[in-house]
Protein backbone atom coordinates (compact mmCIF):
# COMPACT_ATOMS: atom_id res chain seq x y z
CA UNK A 1 0.00 0.00 0.00
CA UNK A 2 1.38 3.27 -0.82
CA UNK A 3 0.40 6.36 0.92
CA UNK A 4 0.10 8.67 -1.89
CA UNK A 5 -3.75 8.78 -2.67
CA UNK A 6 -4.47 7.73 -6.11
CA UNK A 7 -4.78 10.70 -9.12
CA UNK A 8 -7.36 10.54 -12.11
CA UNK A 9 -6.87 13.00 -14.47
CA UNK A 10 -10.05 15.21 -15.10
CA UNK A 11 -9.15 14.08 -18.71
CA UNK A 12 -9.33 10.76 -18.26
CA UNK A 13 -13.21 10.99 -17.22
CA UNK A 14 -13.98 13.66 -20.11
CA UNK A 15 -16.81 16.57 -18.85
CA UNK A 16 -19.87 14.12 -19.54
CA UNK A 17 -17.63 11.23 -17.72
CA UNK A 18 -17.07 13.69 -14.85
CA UNK A 19 -20.86 15.06 -14.68
CA UNK A 20 -22.30 11.37 -14.47
CA UNK A 21 -20.22 10.30 -11.60
CA UNK A 22 -21.51 13.45 -9.69
CA UNK A 23 -24.57 12.67 -10.95
CA UNK A 24 -24.94 9.22 -9.51
CA UNK A 25 -24.30 10.51 -5.66
CA UNK A 26 -27.27 12.81 -5.95
CA UNK A 27 -30.76 11.71 -4.55
CA UNK A 28 -33.26 14.60 -5.17
CA UNK A 29 -35.32 15.06 -2.04
CA UNK A 30 -38.17 17.65 -2.72
CA UNK A 31 -41.19 16.93 -4.49
CA UNK A 32 -40.59 20.65 -6.16
CA UNK A 33 -37.13 19.69 -7.64
CA UNK A 34 -39.19 18.08 -10.72
CA UNK A 35 -35.89 17.23 -12.82
CA UNK A 36 -32.29 17.56 -11.58
CA UNK A 37 -29.01 16.83 -13.26
CA UNK A 38 -29.08 15.29 -17.14
CA UNK A 39 -31.39 18.01 -19.20
CA UNK A 40 -30.40 21.09 -20.75
CA UNK A 41 -31.89 23.21 -17.45
CA UNK A 42 -33.61 21.75 -13.51
CA UNK A 43 -37.12 22.11 -13.55
CA UNK A 44 -38.41 23.61 -10.20
CA UNK A 45 -41.77 23.60 -9.23
CA UNK A 46 -42.73 26.37 -6.78
CA UNK A 47 -45.62 25.16 -5.51
CA UNK A 48 -47.82 28.32 -5.55
CA UNK A 49 -45.08 29.91 -3.46
CA UNK A 50 -42.45 32.86 -4.10
CA UNK A 51 -38.95 32.03 -4.95
CA UNK A 52 -36.18 33.71 -4.21
CA UNK A 53 -32.64 33.17 -6.33
CA UNK A 54 -29.03 34.25 -5.24
CA UNK A 55 -25.84 33.84 -6.34
CA UNK A 56 -22.33 33.68 -4.93
CA UNK A 57 -18.98 33.64 -6.63
CA UNK A 58 -15.70 31.84 -4.89
CA UNK A 59 -12.76 32.99 -6.69
CA UNK A 60 -9.19 30.92 -5.63
CA UNK A 61 -6.87 33.86 -4.66
CA UNK A 62 -9.56 35.90 -3.36
CA UNK A 63 -12.03 34.24 -1.93
CA UNK A 64 -10.09 31.18 -0.59
CA UNK A 65 -6.47 29.91 -0.34
CA UNK A 66 -6.26 25.95 -1.40
CA UNK A 67 -3.00 26.46 1.06
CA UNK A 68 -4.78 25.94 3.65
CA UNK A 69 -8.76 25.49 3.37
CA UNK A 70 -9.26 21.92 2.86
CA UNK A 71 -11.91 21.04 -0.63
CA UNK A 72 -14.30 19.32 1.84
CA UNK A 73 -14.92 22.47 3.57
CA UNK A 74 -14.19 25.00 0.90
CA UNK A 75 -17.55 22.97 -1.02
CA UNK A 76 -19.48 23.30 2.33
CA UNK A 77 -18.85 26.81 2.94
CA UNK A 78 -19.50 27.75 -0.75
CA UNK A 79 -22.91 25.79 -0.51
CA UNK A 80 -23.46 27.57 2.85
CA UNK A 81 -22.90 31.12 2.05
CA UNK A 82 -25.23 30.96 -0.30
CA UNK A 83 -28.15 29.55 1.72
CA UNK A 84 -27.72 31.73 4.18
CA UNK A 85 -28.34 34.48 1.91
CA UNK A 86 -32.02 32.73 1.64
CA UNK A 87 -32.44 32.36 5.18
CA UNK A 88 -31.98 36.44 5.31
CA UNK A 89 -34.60 36.64 3.59
CA UNK A 90 -36.71 34.77 5.65
CA UNK A 91 -36.90 32.01 3.34
CA UNK A 92 -36.54 27.93 2.95
CA UNK A 93 -33.87 27.06 0.64
CA UNK A 94 -34.59 23.72 -1.58
CA UNK A 95 -32.55 23.43 -4.48
CA UNK A 96 -28.74 24.75 -5.43
CA UNK A 97 -26.37 24.60 -8.60
CA UNK A 98 -22.88 24.90 -9.34
CA UNK A 99 -20.86 26.27 -12.00
CA UNK A 100 -17.09 24.97 -11.63
CA UNK A 101 -14.27 26.38 -13.36
CA UNK A 102 -11.53 23.62 -13.25
CA UNK A 103 -7.77 24.36 -13.75
CA UNK A 104 -5.97 20.82 -15.34
CA UNK A 105 -3.90 20.13 -12.06
CA UNK A 106 -7.12 19.59 -10.23
CA UNK A 107 -7.59 15.51 -10.37
CA UNK A 108 -10.77 13.55 -10.36
CA UNK A 109 -10.13 13.04 -6.50
CA UNK A 110 -10.20 16.55 -5.46
CA UNK A 111 -13.37 17.55 -7.37
CA UNK A 112 -14.89 14.53 -5.26
CA UNK A 113 -13.37 16.25 -2.25
CA UNK A 114 -15.23 19.27 -2.84
CA UNK A 115 -18.38 17.82 -4.11
CA UNK A 116 -18.15 15.93 -0.52
CA UNK A 117 -18.54 18.86 0.67
CA UNK A 118 -20.99 20.33 -1.07
CA UNK A 119 -23.48 17.31 -0.38
CA UNK A 120 -23.22 17.31 3.27
CA UNK A 121 -24.17 20.76 3.26
CA UNK A 122 -26.88 20.26 0.80
CA UNK A 123 -27.93 17.10 3.25
CA UNK A 124 -27.68 18.88 6.54
CA UNK A 125 -29.91 21.93 5.32
CA UNK A 126 -32.30 19.75 2.93
CA UNK A 127 -31.24 20.78 -0.02
CA UNK A 128 -31.41 19.69 -3.78
CA UNK A 129 -28.52 19.79 -5.92
CA UNK A 130 -30.05 20.28 -9.83
CA UNK A 131 -27.69 21.50 -11.69
CA UNK A 132 -24.80 23.81 -12.83
CA UNK A 133 -22.05 23.72 -15.47
CA UNK A 134 -18.42 22.68 -15.67
CA UNK A 135 -15.69 23.97 -17.15
CA UNK A 136 -11.98 24.33 -17.63
CA UNK A 137 -10.06 27.35 -15.64
CA UNK A 138 -6.81 29.14 -16.39
CA UNK A 139 -6.55 31.47 -13.28
CA UNK A 140 -7.61 28.95 -10.52
CA UNK A 141 -10.25 27.43 -8.84
CA UNK A 142 -13.94 29.30 -9.44
CA UNK A 143 -16.97 28.12 -7.94
CA UNK A 144 -20.20 29.92 -8.90
CA UNK A 145 -23.15 29.03 -6.82
CA UNK A 146 -26.84 29.90 -7.22
CA UNK A 147 -29.45 28.37 -4.45
CA UNK A 148 -33.00 28.80 -5.01
CA UNK A 149 -35.72 28.59 -2.09
CA UNK A 150 -38.96 29.70 -0.57
CA UNK A 151 -40.93 31.31 1.17
CA UNK A 152 -44.96 32.84 1.68
CA UNK A 153 -45.17 36.22 -0.07
CA UNK A 154 -46.09 37.63 3.68
CA UNK A 155 -42.97 35.89 5.05
CA UNK A 156 -40.37 37.49 2.79
CA UNK A 157 -38.30 40.08 4.98
CA UNK A 158 -35.96 42.50 3.14
CA UNK A 159 -33.73 45.22 4.29
CA UNK A 160 -36.07 48.29 3.66
CA UNK A 161 -38.49 47.61 6.05
CA UNK A 162 -36.99 48.66 9.19
CA UNK A 163 -38.47 51.51 11.37
CA UNK A 164 -37.55 54.24 13.99
CA UNK A 165 -37.06 52.71 17.20
CA UNK A 166 -36.52 49.33 16.31
CA UNK A 167 -34.07 47.12 17.48
CA UNK A 168 -30.70 45.91 15.92
CA UNK A 169 -30.71 42.17 16.82
CA UNK A 170 -27.60 40.06 15.92
CA UNK A 171 -27.61 36.14 16.22
CA UNK A 172 -24.62 34.34 17.58
CA UNK A 173 -21.21 35.58 18.16
CA UNK A 174 -19.00 38.26 15.87
CA UNK A 175 -15.58 38.26 14.65
CA UNK A 176 -14.43 34.68 15.26
CA UNK A 177 -14.47 33.88 11.33
CA UNK A 178 -11.68 37.28 10.94
CA UNK A 179 -9.99 35.79 13.80
CA UNK A 180 -9.63 32.22 12.21
CA UNK A 181 -8.41 33.86 9.21
CA UNK A 182 -5.53 35.21 10.77
CA UNK A 183 -4.71 32.62 12.25
CA UNK A 184 -4.47 30.67 9.05
CA UNK A 185 -2.63 33.62 7.88
CA UNK A 186 0.18 33.39 10.16
CA UNK A 187 0.67 30.00 10.25
CA UNK A 188 0.65 30.21 6.31
CA UNK A 189 3.35 32.65 6.81
CA UNK A 190 5.48 30.75 9.45
CA UNK A 191 5.27 27.78 7.15
CA UNK A 192 6.65 29.77 4.30
CA UNK A 193 9.79 31.39 6.22
CA UNK A 194 10.46 28.17 8.64
CA UNK A 195 9.37 25.32 6.62
CA UNK A 196 7.55 25.14 10.54
CA UNK A 197 4.17 23.06 11.11
CA UNK A 198 1.21 25.12 11.61
CA UNK A 199 0.25 25.23 15.13
CA UNK A 200 -3.42 25.63 15.14
CA UNK A 201 -3.69 24.58 18.74
CA UNK A 202 -6.95 26.01 20.97
CA UNK A 203 -8.05 28.24 17.95
CA UNK A 204 -10.64 25.21 16.79
CA UNK A 205 -13.56 27.54 17.01
CA UNK A 206 -12.26 30.38 15.67
CA UNK A 207 -11.04 28.14 12.81
CA UNK A 208 -13.92 26.29 12.05
CA UNK A 209 -15.91 30.00 12.02
CA UNK A 210 -13.68 30.86 9.16
CA UNK A 211 -13.02 27.42 6.82
CA UNK A 212 -16.82 25.68 7.83
CA UNK A 213 -19.20 28.05 8.60
CA UNK A 214 -23.15 27.65 9.02
CA UNK A 215 -25.88 29.18 7.80
CA UNK A 216 -28.49 30.34 10.61
CA UNK A 217 -31.37 27.63 9.87
CA UNK A 218 -32.13 27.58 13.25
CA UNK A 219 -32.52 31.28 13.81
CA UNK A 220 -35.23 31.41 11.08
CA UNK A 221 -36.96 28.71 12.65
CA UNK A 222 -36.76 30.19 16.20
CA UNK A 223 -38.28 33.39 15.34
CA UNK A 224 -41.04 31.90 13.77
CA UNK A 225 -41.64 29.69 16.39
CA UNK A 226 -41.39 32.49 18.63
CA UNK A 227 -43.75 34.58 16.54
CA UNK A 228 -41.96 37.51 15.29
CA UNK A 229 -40.75 38.15 11.94
CA UNK A 230 -37.95 40.82 11.85
CA UNK A 231 -38.95 43.97 9.44
CA UNK A 232 -35.40 44.11 8.24
CA UNK A 233 -33.14 41.07 7.92
CA UNK A 234 -29.34 40.67 6.28
CA UNK A 235 -26.79 38.08 6.73
CA UNK A 236 -22.98 39.64 8.13
CA UNK A 237 -21.17 38.50 5.17
CA UNK A 238 -18.99 41.83 5.14
CA UNK A 239 -19.29 43.03 8.35
CA UNK A 240 -21.61 44.32 11.50
CA UNK A 241 -20.66 47.75 10.60
CA UNK A 242 -21.06 47.55 7.14
CA UNK A 243 -24.72 45.10 6.82
CA UNK A 244 -26.32 47.26 9.76
CA UNK A 245 -25.55 50.28 7.25
CA UNK A 246 -27.60 48.80 4.61
CA UNK A 247 -30.44 48.06 6.69
CA UNK A 248 -30.21 51.69 7.81
CA UNK A 249 -29.76 53.36 4.62
CA UNK A 250 -32.18 50.78 2.49
CA UNK A 251 -34.82 51.91 5.04
CA UNK A 252 -33.88 55.34 4.90
CA UNK A 253 -33.27 55.40 8.71
CA UNK A 254 -29.86 55.78 11.23
CA UNK A 255 -28.55 53.33 13.24
CA UNK A 256 -27.22 52.98 16.88
CA UNK A 257 -24.62 50.40 17.99
CA UNK A 258 -23.63 49.60 21.42
CA UNK A 259 -19.85 48.57 21.51
CA UNK A 260 -20.41 46.77 25.37
CA UNK A 261 -23.28 45.30 23.80
CA UNK A 262 -21.74 43.48 20.54
CA UNK A 263 -21.36 39.27 21.39
CA UNK A 264 -17.52 38.34 21.13
CA UNK A 265 -16.79 34.52 21.96
CA UNK A 266 -13.77 34.53 24.52
CA UNK A 267 -11.61 32.44 21.94
CA UNK A 268 -11.81 35.71 19.31
CA UNK A 269 -11.45 38.05 22.18
CA UNK A 270 -7.85 36.32 23.34
CA UNK A 271 -6.62 35.68 20.01
CA UNK A 272 -7.59 39.05 19.39
CA UNK A 273 -5.74 40.61 22.22
CA UNK A 274 -2.46 38.29 20.97
CA UNK A 275 -2.54 40.23 17.27
CA UNK A 276 -2.80 43.56 19.35
CA UNK A 277 -6.57 44.11 17.23
CA UNK A 278 -9.44 45.51 19.16
CA UNK A 279 -11.88 42.85 19.64
CA UNK A 280 -14.75 45.25 19.11
CA UNK A 281 -12.73 46.26 16.16
CA UNK A 282 -12.94 42.66 14.52
CA UNK A 283 -16.81 41.94 15.71
CA UNK A 284 -17.83 45.24 14.05
CA UNK A 285 -15.53 44.75 10.40
CA UNK A 286 -14.35 41.30 10.31
CA UNK A 287 -16.65 39.51 7.87
CA UNK A 288 -17.86 36.31 7.36
CA UNK A 289 -19.30 35.15 10.52
CA UNK A 290 -22.72 34.19 8.31
CA UNK A 291 -24.87 35.24 11.55
CA UNK A 292 -28.28 36.68 10.97
CA UNK A 293 -28.69 40.69 11.64
CA UNK A 294 -32.17 41.74 12.32
CA UNK A 295 -34.54 44.39 13.26
CA UNK A 296 -37.57 43.61 15.40
CA UNK A 297 -40.36 46.19 16.60
CA UNK A 298 -39.43 47.46 20.71
CA UNK A 299 -43.27 45.46 21.27
CA UNK A 300 -41.45 42.19 20.26
CA UNK A 301 -38.38 42.23 22.85
CA UNK A 302 -40.56 40.41 25.26
CA UNK A 303 -40.27 37.33 22.91
CA UNK A 304 -37.01 37.01 22.44
CA UNK A 305 -36.02 38.48 25.60
CA UNK A 306 -33.21 36.14 27.57
CA UNK A 307 -32.71 34.25 24.40
CA UNK A 308 -29.17 32.96 24.38
CA UNK A 309 -29.10 32.13 20.45
CA UNK A 310 -29.77 36.27 20.06
CA UNK A 311 -28.58 39.92 21.26
CA UNK A 312 -29.57 43.17 21.04
CA UNK A 313 -26.74 45.34 19.92
CA UNK A 314 -28.61 48.83 19.19
CA UNK A 315 -31.91 50.11 17.61
CA UNK A 316 -32.80 52.50 14.47
CA UNK A 317 -33.13 55.95 14.81
CA UNK A 318 -33.90 58.60 12.29
CA UNK A 319 -32.02 59.35 9.27
CA UNK A 320 -30.61 62.69 10.63
CA UNK A 321 -29.03 61.05 13.92
CA UNK A 322 -26.43 58.90 11.36
CA UNK A 323 -24.76 55.87 11.71
CA UNK A 324 -22.98 55.66 14.87
CA UNK A 325 -21.21 53.40 17.61
CA UNK A 326 -21.48 53.99 21.12
CA UNK A 327 -18.67 53.37 23.11
CA UNK A 328 -18.16 52.06 26.64
CA UNK A 329 -18.26 55.78 28.50
CA UNK A 330 -21.61 56.72 26.25
CA UNK A 331 -18.74 58.95 23.49
CA UNK A 332 -20.30 58.73 19.86
CA UNK A 333 -18.33 57.79 16.87
CA UNK A 334 -19.41 57.36 13.14
CA UNK A 335 -19.38 53.87 12.21
CA UNK A 336 -17.98 53.17 9.16
CA UNK A 337 -18.22 50.41 6.68
CA UNK A 338 -15.07 49.24 6.61
CA UNK A 339 -15.78 45.66 5.15
CA UNK A 340 -13.54 43.13 5.59
CA UNK A 341 -11.71 43.32 2.38
CA UNK A 342 -11.04 46.93 3.17
CA UNK A 343 -10.32 45.77 6.30
CA UNK A 344 -7.54 43.67 5.64
CA UNK A 345 -5.92 45.80 3.15
CA UNK A 346 -5.64 47.87 6.26
CA UNK A 347 -3.54 45.87 8.27
P1 LIG B 1 -25.16 22.22 -21.58
O1 LIG B 1 -24.05 22.01 -22.56
O2 LIG B 1 -26.53 22.11 -22.17
O3 LIG B 1 -24.97 23.42 -20.73
P2 LIG B 1 -23.93 20.53 -19.70
O4 LIG B 1 -23.20 19.42 -20.33
O5 LIG B 1 -23.17 21.71 -19.21
O6 LIG B 1 -25.12 20.96 -20.63
O7 LIG B 1 -24.75 19.96 -18.46
C1 LIG B 1 -25.44 18.75 -18.54
C2 LIG B 1 -26.18 18.52 -17.25
O8 LIG B 1 -25.24 18.39 -16.19
C3 LIG B 1 -27.08 19.66 -16.87
O9 LIG B 1 -28.21 19.10 -16.21
C4 LIG B 1 -26.26 20.47 -15.91
O10 LIG B 1 -27.08 21.17 -15.01
C5 LIG B 1 -25.45 19.38 -15.21
N1 LIG B 1 -24.13 19.84 -14.73
C6 LIG B 1 -23.08 20.28 -15.47
N2 LIG B 1 -22.02 20.59 -14.69
C7 LIG B 1 -22.41 20.34 -13.42
C8 LIG B 1 -21.80 20.49 -12.14
N3 LIG B 1 -20.54 20.95 -12.00
N4 LIG B 1 -22.51 20.12 -11.04
C9 LIG B 1 -23.77 19.68 -11.17
N5 LIG B 1 -24.41 19.53 -12.33
C10 LIG B 1 -23.75 19.85 -13.46
MG1 LIG C 1 -23.44 23.82 -19.44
Amino acid sequence: MSDTPSRTELSALGEFGLIERLASRIQLQHASSVKGIGDDAAVIDPEGLHQVVTTDMLLEGVHFDLSYAPLKHLGYKAVVVNLSDVYAMNATPRQVTVALGLSNRFPVEAVDELYEGMLLACKNYGVDLVGGDTCSSRSGLVIGITAIGVANKEDIVYRNGAKDNDLLVVSGDLGGAYMGLQVLEREKAVFKETGAQPDLGGNDYILERQLKPEARKDIIELLAKLGVKPTAMIDISDGLASEAIHIARNSGLGVRIFDEKLPIDPTTYKTARDFDLDPSTCALNGGEDYELLFTIAQADYDKIKGNPSITVIGHMTDKASGYMLVDRQGGQHELRAQGWDAFLKRS
